[in-house]
């Protein structure tokens, strides 16, 4: 039987603040254990929480940026369960009446362009961590840490519009590109500022009814989240290929393995019985607001790509890379300005700038090559005063030393040489060196000037226009 998969993704974005949701305390990340804490975050008896404006505001911007419908009335809820990292016994969120309803996102795989739906936007705080003993040298004990505890989360639901784990990845780019590009979270994975769940059903193709799911829960770099996603396909595929059913529980997966394993099944899943924070009155939010949050988003990865393309006429595929940085995007635009050749940037750009930065694990924003000196060493090349290939090692060299790239072509002799008269002699040598090439060049076998002029480019250290040295070889041996 063959299968289509089915895939709706719950993810949690931290919200950039400067404090917690509920209290002053701040939000900064790896502080000594329990250090950003207070009573209103530990949860002590008779405090009362107080919702972060700044909050609430970036809230409704990742709203605006996904197409939600911003809820003139919404509301915090309580939801209970029990755990060590949860002092109060519940978690603030919202449930019946969130923040945003009704959002897309656009993804675009394979050249084929499919908007996914978005379910809702919520509110809610974040629960501690839990640091077991065996990591200190101390088994058998566990500590709290409750520095995370109320820190400011929006949970971002999909409906379960994608059928491919590649869909599922540029959903969560796309996502965390527009959440970034809004700047209402680095969506820092490391730090857990972006973390996924994934549920996943498969059903025999053509069928209408969704198949049961399964609920990948920790997903914290893509590469996993593609993993995962394949491996359970594989896993249901073969449950129901033997007749059997598959079980709606909640599986984590092990990275080291390469596989999931149950955590917990829909039988203990908890009852949360929710229900309207009583501390906290409901959100109302009027249109004015929302017009003015509305001015504040810029343009998003989307409009961006499809601008590069207009009025810079440079390739989806470059416009998908130059734009997956709001700074990268800005990176190439000044060069654009400067130099007006946008396919010429964009190649220097996707292949040795970003090279460059990866081999060191750098970021653009670290970049030791301005877009204007960049600029200078493509000019250099386009008046002909270096060749291409050239080029590649004073742009490396700039990378190093921050040098411009005409002291370097200065300092090192690397001028182009179109002095004819200078070629000429190289090219005599190596018609000399070479009698039995010039031969086979003589007697029709024409190819065999790629070879020579190899030749004379190694003997003037890639310094001679190529040409030039191509016209007078022939000249030359015919
Ligand atoms: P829960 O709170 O139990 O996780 P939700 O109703 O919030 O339940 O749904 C969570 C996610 O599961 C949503 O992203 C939704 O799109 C997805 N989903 C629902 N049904 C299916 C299914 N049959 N297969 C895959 N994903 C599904
Ligand atoms: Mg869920
Ligand atoms: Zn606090």
């Amino acid at each position: 039987m063959k299968y289509e998969t089915v895939i709706g993704l719950e993810v949690h974005v931290q919200i950039d603040t400067k404090t917690k949701i509920f209290c002053s305390c701040s939000t900064q990340f790896g502080t000594p254990a329990n250090e950003n804490t207070c009573p209103i975050c530990l949860g002590m008896p008779g405090v009362l929480p107080v919702l972060n404006k700044r909050f609430l505001e970036s809230s409704m911007r990742a709203c605006l940026a996904t197409h939600c419908t911003i809820e003139p009335m919404n509301r915090f809820a309580r939801k209970n369960y029990f755990y060590p990292d949860l002092p109060k016994g519940y978690q603030i969120s919202q449930f019946e009446l969130p923040l945003g309803t009704c959002g897309h996102i656009n993804i675009n795989v394979d050249g084929t362009k499919k908007r996914i739906g978005l379910t809702r936007i919520h509110m809610e705080e974040d629960a501690g961590k839990l640091i077991h003993g065996e990591n200190l040298g101390n088994p058998g004990k566990s500590y709290v840490d409750f520095n995370r505890t109320g820190v400011p989360l929006c949970e971002v639901v999909s409906e379960p519009d994608m059928r491919s784990a590649e869909e599922a990845r540029a959903y969560l780019l796309e996502l965390k590109s527009i959440l970034e590009y809004t700047e209402v979270s680095d969506c820092n994975m490391e730090e857990g500022s972006f973390r996924c769940d994934a549920n996943v059903s498969i059903r025999p193709i053509g069928l209408k009814e969704f198949g049961t799911r399964t609920e990948l829960k920790n997903l914290n770099s893509f590469k996993f989240i593609q993993k995962a996603i394949e491996y359970e396909v594989d896993r249901q595929t073969n449950i129901l290929d033997q007749g059997d059913t598959v079980k709606q529980e909640t599986r984590l997966y092990d990275a080291d393995r390469g596989e999931t394993f149950p955590m917990r099944s829909k039988e203990e899943a908890h009852d949360y019985r929710y229900f309207p924070d009583p501390d906290l009155v409901p959100i109302i939010i009027d249109e004015a607001w929302v017009e003015e949050l509305q001015k504040t988003i810029p343009e998003l990865p989307e409009q961006k790509r499809e601008r590069f393309v207009s009025s810079y006429g440079i390739p989806e595929y470059d416009t998908g890379v130059l734009t997956s940085s709001k700074l990268l995007a800005d990176y190439f635009e000044q060069c654009a300005s400067l130099f007006p050749q946008p396919k010429i940037i964009s190649n220097w750009i996707m292949g040795d700038l970003l090279r460059e930065l990866k081999k060191d694990g750098k970021d653009i924003a670290d970049c030791p090559i301005s877009p204007s000196a960049l600029v200078d060493l493509l000019k250099l090349i386009d008046s002909g005063t270096i060749s291409g290939n050239i080029a590649k090692g004073v742009f490396e060299e700039m990378y190093q030393t921050k040098k411009p790239a005409d002291s370097i072509v200065e300092e090192k002799g690397l001028k182009q040489i179109t002095d004819s008269s200078a070629i000429e002699k190289i090219v005599d040598e190596v018609i000399q060196a070479n009698p039995s090439q010039v031969e086979e060049f003589k007697g029709g076998k024409e190819k065999v000037i790629g070879f020579l002029v190899g030749q004379v480019m190694k003997q003037s250290k890639g310094k001679a226009n190529p040409g030039m040295v191509n016209k007078l070889l022939k000249e030359k041996m015919s």
